[in-house]
This record gives structure tokens, C-alpha cells and sequence, in this order.
């Protein structure tokens, strides 16, 4: 196009018809017009992915949760007695996924769920903050169905600490208290001291206002682990769900995360997807899960004296882990 500018262009100007002055003007606005316009084509395909991506986002933002408040949905006080699940079974499409779950957790005390993966133990604890409703059976919290309380009232008392620790692109401090603006620094501070995390804190260079960058990226597995520690010990809940880390820190961030962890159970009713030897045995009682079934139940000793599935899993996940304690009666 352009040679053929030129040609034509030079020819005119060979001819007089067309000034030099003229041709080169008209030349330079071509060169100048080409960068805007390659510009324009550029951003209509990023307005094309932008349209796109909104139309995903508010797809996401228009969906209807399935858990909703009743009409007349009641307001649960703090656990004070119990949770129950009675006949409680579950299924996320045809097949069932939790059968016949019979368990009573009294308040205060610690269950540990141990079984392969894929037995149900994500789910089991999901139905406990409902995050869904039961197929079969109840699930009640001081003798109220949670599937007639108010959401609210439900999950405002239940602090869950998972694998997959989500932080904020934000400062340390706000990571801590997320969701509640004017409360104290103290609060904060007293927070991050139980959760291990306030010295390392200490040492970064703006303290709890430093920025963490996205998803925390900016701190190691360890810290971002009492950082979410710290965030559940900070809400208080009454109920804790917690999904142990199967990913292994060295030994100095372990036995951190490990006595952050002892102090956010400590006084809570805890359910605990365990991977850590020290959290079976800390546990006031211990469920084996298979295939959506409690099959084994009991305290850490009486389960390795059934000489059953809890051994065979106790071998596999957890002795390689700490010192392999064995129980009392084998102990001699
Ligand atoms: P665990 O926590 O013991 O590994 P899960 O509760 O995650 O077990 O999973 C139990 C079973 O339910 C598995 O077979 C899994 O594939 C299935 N499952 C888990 N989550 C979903 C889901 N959101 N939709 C469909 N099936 C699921």
C-alpha cells in the first residue's frame, strides 16, 4: 500500500500536479495514522473480553444460594451443650456421599475425622456450617435443626480454618480483621500473638500495615498459615472446623503452626479434618470415615487396640509424620 503511495504520490509530483511540500505532509499523517489505529483494533478486542468476563462475573452474582433462610428461621444462641447429626446422610448428585452419620459432640470438646480421600469428610463438616442441606436426616446444634435457624445466627459462631488459606491483597492488619471495620488494634495484636504470627510480623518492614500482595504471595506457607490462624482466633468463633494442611513445613514453621493451633482450640468445639499425629491425640474422640460411613469410633488408644481400618490409616498417614506412639496396652 505504502510503495503504492509513492508510486503514485512521486508520479504527481514529477507531473506538477502535487506539490513536494504537500506529498511529504500527506505521507507523515499515513506513518502517523498507522499506531492509533492498530491501537483501536487492539483495545475493541479487549473490550470484547472485557464483555465477556462481566457477563461471567454477573452470571456468578445473580446466582440464588440453595441454603437460604425459612420465613420463620430462628436465631441460635452460642453453643452451649451439643451438636448432633442424627441418620444424617447426603449426596451432591444421584450417588450418596454420607450414610447413616450418627455423631454427638459435646461443646468444648475436640472430634477428630481421620479416612482416605474421598471418604466424606469435607462433606461432613460442610453440612455442620451448611454450606448444604442434608438428603436425609438432621443436624442440630443445641437441639435446634440447623436447617431452621437463621444463617446468620449459624455462621457468625463457627470460624473455619482450611487448607487453602485465602488472604486479601491488602495490609497484615486488615487480613486479620477482615469484615469488621473499628474494632481495636489490641485486638489485632492479641490475636496475632496467639496465632505465632506477631513476631514475624514484627519483622516486615511497615509491621501490620504491610501490604501482602495478591493471595499473600509476599509470605511463606507457614506464615500465611498463622496469618489464617490468627484471622479465626480474632473472630472468636464458639464452633471450629478445621481442615489440617497435608502440605509438610519444615520443622520450625510445624511446631509454630502446631502450638497456633492449640491455641485456637482451645475452650471451642473443634471438628477437625486431622493429618497432624499431635491433633488425633489431642482429640476427645476420633471417627473413622470410609466411603461416606463412620466405620470406626473411639478414643486414639481404643481404636489402635481394634487392630482395624484406623491402624491401617494411622500407618499410613500419621506415623511417618511424628514418633509413632503406640497404645498403652502395647506399650505395656
Ligand atoms: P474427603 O474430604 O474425605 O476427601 P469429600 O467429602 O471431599 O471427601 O468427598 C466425598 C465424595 O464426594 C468424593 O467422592 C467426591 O468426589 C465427592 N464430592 C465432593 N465434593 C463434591 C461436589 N461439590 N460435587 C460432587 N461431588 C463431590
Amino acid at each position: 500500500g505504502i510503495a503504492a503511495i509513492i508510486w503514485y504520490g512521486g508520479l504527481q509530483v514529477i507531473e506538477g500536479e502535487t506539490s513536494v511540500g504537500s506529498f511529504f505532509s500527506f505521507l507523515t499523517a499515513l506513518f502517523m495514522m498507522f499506531a492509533p489505529i492498530s491501537k483501536l483494533a487492539r483495545s475493541y478486542n479487549k473490550m470484547q473480553q472485557a464483555i465477556a468476563a462481566a457477563s461471567r462475573v454477573f452470571e456468578i452474582l445473580d446466582t440464588r444460594p440453595e441454603v437460604t433462610d425459612k420465613p420463620e428461621a430462628k436465631k441460635l444462641g452460642l453453643l452451649a451443650k451439643e451438636v448432633k447429626m442424627i441418620n444424617v446422610s447426603f449426596a451432591y448428585d444421584k450417588s450418596p456421599v454420607l450414610r447413616d452419620i450418627n455423631i454427638t459432640v459435646k461443646a468444648g470438646t475436640i472430634l477428630a475425622i481421620v479416612g482416605i480421600s474421598g471418604a466424606g469428610k469435607s462433606t461432613l463438616v460442610d453440612l455442620i456450617a451448611r454450606f448444604y442441606d442434608p438428603t436425609g436426616g438432621r443436624v442440630l446444634f443445641d437441639g435446634i435443626d440447623i436447617s431452621d435457624a437463621a444463617l446468620e445466627s449459624l455462621r457468625g459462631q463457627i470460624g473455619i480454618v482450611t487448607q487453602e488459606v485465602f488472604l486479601f491483597n491488602d495490609n497484615i492488619r486488615n487480613n486479620i480483621a477482615y469484615g469488621r471495620d473499628g474494632t481495636g488494634m489490641e485486638t489485632v495484636i492479641e490475636a496475632a500473638k496467639a496465632a505465632y504470627a506477631h513476631d514475624f510480623i514484627m519483622k516486615l518492614p511497615h509491621g501490620y500495615e504491610t501490604q501482602i500482595g495478591e493471595r499473600g504471595v509476599k509470605l511463606s506457607g507457614g506464615q500465611r498459615q498463622r496469618l489464617s490462624i490468627a484471622r479465626a482466633i480474632f473472630k472468636n468463633p464458639t464452633v471450629l472446623i478445621l481442615d489440617e494442611a497435608t502440605s509438610a513445613l519444615d520443622t520450625e514453621s510445624e511446631r509454630e503452626v502446631q502450638k497456633a493451633l492449640g491455641n485456637l482450640m482451645k475452650n471451642r468445639t473443634t471438628f477437625v479434618i486431622a493429618h497432624r499425629l499431635s491433633t488425633i491425640l489431642n482429640a476427645d474422640r476420633i471417627i473413622v470415615m470410609e466411603n461416606g460411613r463412620i466405620v470406626e469410633e473411639g478414643t486414639h488408644d481404643e481404636l489402635l487396640r481394634l487392630n482395624g481400618i484406623y491402624k491401617k490409616v494411622y500407618k499410613l498417614q500419621f506415623s511417618q509424620i511424628g514418633t509413632a506412639i503406640e497404645p498403652a496396652a502395647e506399650r505395656g
